[in-house]
């Protein structure tokens, strides 16, 4: 492809719109352009990255036993009836109604159209395990679209699902996938972990998402340094502390700790670690209130509270509505006397002899102890992991980090199956719903958040798998004739020997052409410049690094190959 034909619109200025390195990048470097909130086109270069993930995803998804399919974008409101999702998904789902008044919404995911579609098609289990998938767009109605694609409305997914006829199935089925998740992101030279993820009421180690390494990333997720345990923060558990020794059980005092609210405020004053704290947060699950314990130096993950509690909503109370279900100001409340439901976060149960707040203002209680003092009606792992934990699995450093999230996958079990009725006859002749399974992958999200984790001050440094082109070829001077005859018929035998070049052939200061190939990104640049009049060779160069290398212009095809070949060794599995 030649530069001066193509449409690359590359920007010397940082448009304000944009927030994030890859969004700024993908602006300056010519590959979307921002149609409305959260909807961009995409312009030629940053299709081309577009397409070779969606190829990688293909390939790997096809070798898994994947089969590939396209289902409609617009889906009747009936079949989100049906699922009970109409009514649940909110305003992410764009809804409207056509000529005939029928009403039907942009699929920001196809659940409920896949399970139709197997549910009409498929009888028995002879024709199970199946497993379909596509790469299409999708629209959600984000509330705050934002980050370019890494976040938009209309974006490129890859969503697959599977039907299995049996637990184990599904659950081999998973595993499949998980690996085939593994190629996919190793093969597009990306940085990745998966971590466990929060699989709501299924329960077992059944969903995980793939994340990006990424210092910018907008997950926080928790790996162990020593072991291959990765969790989000959802799930992230931490090993648990060891039961502590036996204490002495001490008098209960009341002590007046006057406008004491804060955890810091109160131990600072009565000279405690926060650590012997209890802290009582108040949450309306459902809308109804329930009291939470935690130690003091510990925050609520409020997923696992959701969890715990079955709810469908859970969230902290505000000062007004904490008086009015407890008629105590916040700051000062506690576990004993309280008449609501107590569920006490795991760590507290290793406590004794602590300070919690009396129910009263201005006072709190020391040397309280479970048992004697309350009971908590339910205990469970409620808190977030923190990096002073230890691996739940090793017991090794935990770190905390931050991971772009490009893949989710998830086992459904028979959510969508049972509610829309969709079962086939086992071997014994017997109806019942067949197992699922989701795959998704960010496609578009995939491409931002690669230019997320490579890129320096200058530009874009794409991992060879996924940029536009292999290698960028400068004609470093135009006006001279041998100079530009030798670029041309490298350009031509580039092509011929299938290597993707981009030929910056336009009529303009190297210093131009050098500014631009660093925005862009393409891993490997080769100039034909004075150094080929004076002594016979052309320069490459990585845009990794920061060498550049002579080479005779006769040998600058093989040597460019090998280089590819060898680059994308360092993506293989
Ligand atoms: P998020 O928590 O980021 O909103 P999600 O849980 O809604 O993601 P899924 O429904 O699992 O995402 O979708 C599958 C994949 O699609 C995600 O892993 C992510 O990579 C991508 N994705 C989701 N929402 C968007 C979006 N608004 N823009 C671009 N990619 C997206
Ligand atoms: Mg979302």
């Amino acid at each position: 492809m030649r530069f001066s034909q193509l449409l690359l619109p590359t920007l010397k200025e940082t448009p304000a719109e944009a927030e994030v390195v890859s969004h700024k990048l993908m602006l300056r470097a010519g590959f979307i352009r921002k149609l409305a909130s959260g909807i961009y086109c995409y312009l030629p270069l940053g299709l081309k990255s577009i397409r070779k993930v969606e190829q990688i995803v293909r390939e790997e998804m096809n070798n898994a036993g994947a089969q590939e399919l396209l289902l409609p974008m617009v889906q009747p409101a009936d079949l989100w009836q049906e699922s009970g999702r109409w009514h649940k998904y909110g305003a992410e789902l764009l809804r409207f109604t056509d000529r005939h008044q029928r009403e039907s919404c942009l699929g920001p995911t196809h659940e409920e159209v896949i399970t139709d579609l197997v549910r009409k098609n498929i009888h028995s289990y002879r024709s199970l395990p199946l497993n379909l998938y596509q790469i299409q767009t999708k629209f959600r109605d984000e509330i705050r679209p934002r980050f370019g694609l890494m976040r938009g409305r209309e974006f490129i997914m890859k969503d697959g699902y599977s039907f299995d006829a049996t637990e184990k199935g599904a659950e081999e089925t998973y595993e499949k996938m998980k690996y085939a998740y593994h190629r996919i992101f190793t093969r597009c030279g990306l940085s990745f972990r998966a971590v466990e993820a929060d699989s709501g009421t299924i329960g077992g180690s059944f969903s995980h998402e793939f994340m990006v390494l990424a210092a910018t990333g907008e997950d926080t997720i928790v790996i162990c340094k020593e072991c291959s345990y990765a969790a989000n923060m959802e799930k992230a558990r931490a090993m648990e502390t060891p039961a502590p020794q036996a204490e002495e059980e001490l008098p209960l005092t009341k002590v007046e700790t006057p406008g004491k609210r804060k955890v810091q405020a109160v131990c600072e004053f009565l000279a405690i670690s926060p650590a012997n704290l209890v802290k009582t947060l108040i949450y309306m699950a459902d809308g109804k209130p329930v009291a939470v314990l935690l130690r003091g130096d510990h925050e609520v993950q409020e997923v696992k509270l959701q969890n715990l509690l079955g709810a469908t909503e859970v969230r902290l109370t505000d000062d007004k509505e904490t008086f009015d279900s407890t008629g105590t100001p916040s700051g000062y409340l506690g576990p004993v006397g309280l008449s609501l439901p107590l569920v006490a976060d795991l760590e507290v149960t290793k406590m004794a002899n602590f300070t919690v707040g009396a129910n009263e203002k201005n006072f709190h209680l020391q040397n309280v102890n479970i048992g004697r003092d309350f009971t908590p009606a339910r205990t469970a792992d409620l808190r977030m992991v923190t990096k002073a934990d230890r691996c739940p699995v090793c017991g090794g450093q935990l770190e905390l980090t931050r991971g772009i999230e490009v893949g989710h996958i998830f086992k459904l079990g028979t959510t969508y199956s049972e509610a829309l009725k969709a079962t086939f006859l086992d071997d014994q002749g017997k109806e019942i719903p067949f197992v699922m399974g989701c795959y998704g992958i960010g496609v578009s999200r995939a491409v931002a958040a690669a230019i997320e984790q490579n890129h320096d001050k200058d530009g874009i440094i794409f991992p060879l798998p996924i940029a536009p082109f292999q290698v960028m070829l400068l004609n470093l001077s135009t006006q001279d004739e041998a100079i530009s005859k030798a670029a041309e018929s490298l350009y031509a035998d580039f092509t011929t020997n299938g290597i993707e070049v981009l030929f910056d052939d336009r009529d303009e200061r190297p210093g131009i052409k050098f500014k631009d190939a660093d925005l862009i990104g393409i891993p490997f640049r080769v100039m034909v410049g004075n150094n080929l009049t004076k002594e016979g060779k052309i320069e490459i160069r990585e845009r990794a690094g920061s060498r550049t290398t002579a080479v005779p212009f006769e040998e600058a095809t093989s040597r460019l190959k090998q280089m590819i070949e060898s680059a994308m060794k360092n993506c293989q599995l």
